[in-house]
This record gives C-alpha cells, structure tokens and sequence, in this order.
C-alpha cells in the first residue's frame, strides 16, 4: 500500500466506518455505486473490486464485462449523513478509476477520458483549475412523495430571509458540504423561485469533476432530508431562467504561475488565455452535445434567461458564450457559460480543457470582445459581427459532435460511439412523443 492508502486505512479505523461506497460514474454522468464492507479497503487497492460492466450504460459488451473498480486514495470522505452520531454505522466513499480484465486503465471510463486530457495538458506544461457555479432547483413533493415543479420559496435573486424560506436547506448543504472537505466561496438565491447557486472554491479539474459528482449527490441528498426533491434538470419550468454551470477556466504553468494573467492586457488576459478561449469558441457546437446532453438543455439555450446561445465573447454580458469577469494576476480567468449541470462532469470538463488546448495549438483568435446585448441583434448584424450560434436541439448538438476531429479525439473512439449512440437515441425517441404543449394547440383547433 501507498502511504496514501495506508492512511485511508487507518482514517476507517478511526472514524469506525464500516461500508464504503466506491463510486464511478457512467457515460450519462450518473453516479453508479458498488457498496463493500470496510475491511475490503485494502484488496480494492491492491487488487480492485470486480463489478459487471456490461450492464452499465456505455461501458462493454457482455463477454467482456469484468471490470474492476480501483479506489483514488485523495477522495476518501466520510458521508456526513450516514455518521451523524446517532450510533447508525458509518460509511465512506471513495471515488475509483475503473481497468479493464487486462489491468490497463478502462479508456471508456470518463474519468480515465479526462486523465488522459490532463496528461496532454500536462505535456504541453500546464496544470488546469476549474471552478464551477453549479445552479438547481427545490422543489415540493406531493402527498405521495412524487416531486413536482412547486418551487420551495418564493425568493429572488440575492433575497433574504424571511423570503428566502430555502437558505436553511442551503445551509445544511453547505456545512454538509464542508464536511466533506469542500471550500465553499459564495451561495445565494438565484433570478428563479426555488432556484439556488452554491459556488465552490476552483481546484485542479479533475478534483473538480469529483466534487461536482459528490456535490451533486450532497445536495439531493439533504434536500431529501427536508422532503424536499431538488434537481439539476436544466430548464424544469418554461418561460423562467433555467439552470446553468458556468465554468471559471484557468491554466497555471510548471512554476505554478497563472497563464492566463497579463497586466498589461486591457482584460488582464494573456496571449494564451485568448488563444485557448479562440479553441473554446472554435469548438464550441461540438462540445455543446456534452456539456449539454439533455433534450431538455436545449430548451434553456434560448434568448432571454441569462444563458448563452451565440459563440462570442465579452467583458460585459451575459447573451456571450464567454464572459470575462474584471479579475487579474492569480484570478485572471474567464468563464464558459453554456454547460448545465446535468452534464457527465468528467466528460463535461475533458471537453472543454481539448477545445482550449486545441486553441493554444493552432493560435485561434476569438476576435474582439461584443460589448452590446446580442439577444437583440438580428440575423443581418450577428452575420456582419461573424457570429455563430450554438445547436438548437441534441440532435444537431450530436452531428456537430461527430464531425469534430480534436473532441472525438480526446473522448476516444469508445466513448464518442457509445455517447453519439445513447444521445441520438435519447433524441429520436423525443422526436416522437406528443407534448402537451401541442394537445394544448391543435386537439381543439383542427
Ligand atoms: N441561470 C442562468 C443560466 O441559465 C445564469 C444566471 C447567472 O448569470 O448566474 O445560465
Ligand atoms: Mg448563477
Ligand atoms: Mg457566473
């Protein structure tokens, strides 16, 4: 054993943690778990936890479907939920890479996918921070338990008690949170009723893919507590804002100064900071079928709540994919605002770090900041101003997905095929249904 594992051991012994729960996620970003007793720690790092892949979405066919888990040492926490001192037995998680029956690294595990990013990133010198502001809903339950969309309050942005009915919630999922290890920056109510944001301090990317997983399950997790049912579904009600996760991006070098900062820049920004955010634009429909995997993404992509459909950057507003908030020296970032949080947050940020590192390859140039509001120009402007627009719905997002070399790239051929599969499937059954949106249209009037 490592003395990282050895101390994760001894952690166990310490807080008598008798389960632990080793969590990976699937293509989807859903977190899947494999629980064991404690005192298997030790044969999970040495040997790994076998587990059926074939039957996790994305993952193998059936003959060859033994593959095991193998815990990361760094991400052992203990589940604040399950040990809250009143005598139930405790359990830890534990975050694990997944090999395949020949001992090599799964290539189709997402976390393995992102690595594997990080290792090139890495080659060309740099270290990658990602701090994300992950947004969701809270929601009523009915009688039966089911939830509903009845948002929990009816606060608005940045509003206090007593309106803000949820910040209690909040507050348990932030000390939750801390429990666990998180640094948590800032919380607040968001534009929306029922609709929050909790900000957590930027790490190194893969750190922060984890932390968005847990983060997630923490916060349905307490919810639950509350009877209440909250969601990262990414535009639950229409006609409202929906539910963003806007990515802060920067790079630090091997000295461990941040590349992206430039005083004498007028935005503080670095040559190569305009070139990585010239990749992020470059490939920006690509990456949007991963980052925004849900039919239902699509629906908050739209002119007017705050979330970006046009591939542009400014300092100033909100309508540009990216926006540069007025920050320099080890601040100095910028931030992507088109993901969403139903995202695989592996897969999500492994997208995003390719397209960037493809820019600093090739020199892009994301052109000049647009100052206006672009929600507002026409058809005639965005095409004088050269400005794209991100896919109108998953379908078109998969095709853009399929015809990008540098993301198929970095995915792997496993998981593009199998995530092109999963989500063309997921939009052809779409493309079936009836909505009531149209009974509410048609059934009367024809
Ligand atoms: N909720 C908005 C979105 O869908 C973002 C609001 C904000 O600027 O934080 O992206
Ligand atoms: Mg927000
Ligand atoms: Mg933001």
């Amino acid at each position: 054993l490592t003395a990282e594992e050895q101390a994760v051991l001894d952690e166990i012994e310490e807080q008598n943690v008798d389960f632990l729960r080793l969590q990976f996620t699937d293509i989807l970003g859903v977190v899947k778990n494999v629980s064991v007793p404690a005192h298997q720690a030790e044969k999970a790092f040495t040997e790994g936890i076998y587990f059926d892949g074939s039957s996790i979405e994305g993952f193998v066919r059936i003959q060859e479907s033994d593959m095991r888990l193998v815990p990361d040492p760094d991400t052992f926490a203990v589940l604040p939920w399950r040990s809250d001192g009143s005598g139930d037995s405790g359990a830890a998680r534990l975050i694990c890479d997944i090999v395949d029956t020949d001992g090599e690294p799964f290539a189709g595990g997402p976390r393995q996918v992102l690595k594997s990013v990080l290792e090139e990133a890495e080659e060309m010198g740099y270290s990658v921070s990602i701090g994300p502001e992950p947004e969701f809903f809270l929601f009523e339950k009915d009688e039966d338990g089911n939830a509903t969309t009845i948002p929990h309050d009816n606060g608005g942005y940045f509003d206090l008690a007593p309106k803000d009915l949820a910040s209690d919630v909040r507050k348990e999922i932030i000390f939750t949170l801390e429990k666990m290890g998180f640094e948590i920056e800032a919380s607040h109510h968001e534009v929306a009723e029922g609709q929050h944001e909790i900000n957590f301090k930027y790490d190194d990317a893969l750190s922060t893919a984890d932390n968005i997983a847990t983060f997630r399950a923490v916060v349905r997790a307490v919810a639950e507590q509350h009877d209440l049912h909250a969601t990262f579904m990414p535009k639950p009600i229409a006609d409202i804002n929906g539910s963003g996760m806007h990515s802060h991006i920067s790079l630090f070098d091997e000295d461990g100064n941040n590349a992206f900062a430039d005083d004498s820049d007028e935005f503080n920004l670095s040559e190569t900071a305009y070139e990585f955010m010239g990749g992020i634009l470059n490939h920006a429909p690509a990456f949007t079928a991963v980052t925004n995997p849900t039919v239902n993404s699509y629906k908050r992509l739209v002119p007017g709540y705050e979330a970006p459909i046009y591939v542009a950057w400014s300092d100033t507003n909100r309508s540009a994919l990216v926006r540069v908030p007025d920050a320099a020296g080890v601040s100095a970032r910028f931030e992507v605002r088109s993901p969403d949080p139903s995202c695989n947050p592996y897969l999500g940020m492994a997208s995003l770090i390719a397209a960037g590192l493809d820019g600093i390859k090739t020199g892009a140039d994301p052109g000049d900041p647009v100052r206006e509001d672009i929600y507002e120009f026409d058809d005639a402007k965005r095409e004088e101003y050269g400005i794209e627009t991100l896919p109108p719905n998953l379908g078109a997002a998969v095709e853009e997905l399929e015809t990008d070399e540098v993301l198929q790239e970095a995915l792997g051929p496993h998981t593009s095929e199998k995530f092109a599969e999963a989500k063309s499937q997921e939009f052809s059954e779409y493309l079936t249904q009836v909505s009531q949106w149209e009974e509410d249209r048609y059934l009367e009037t024809f």
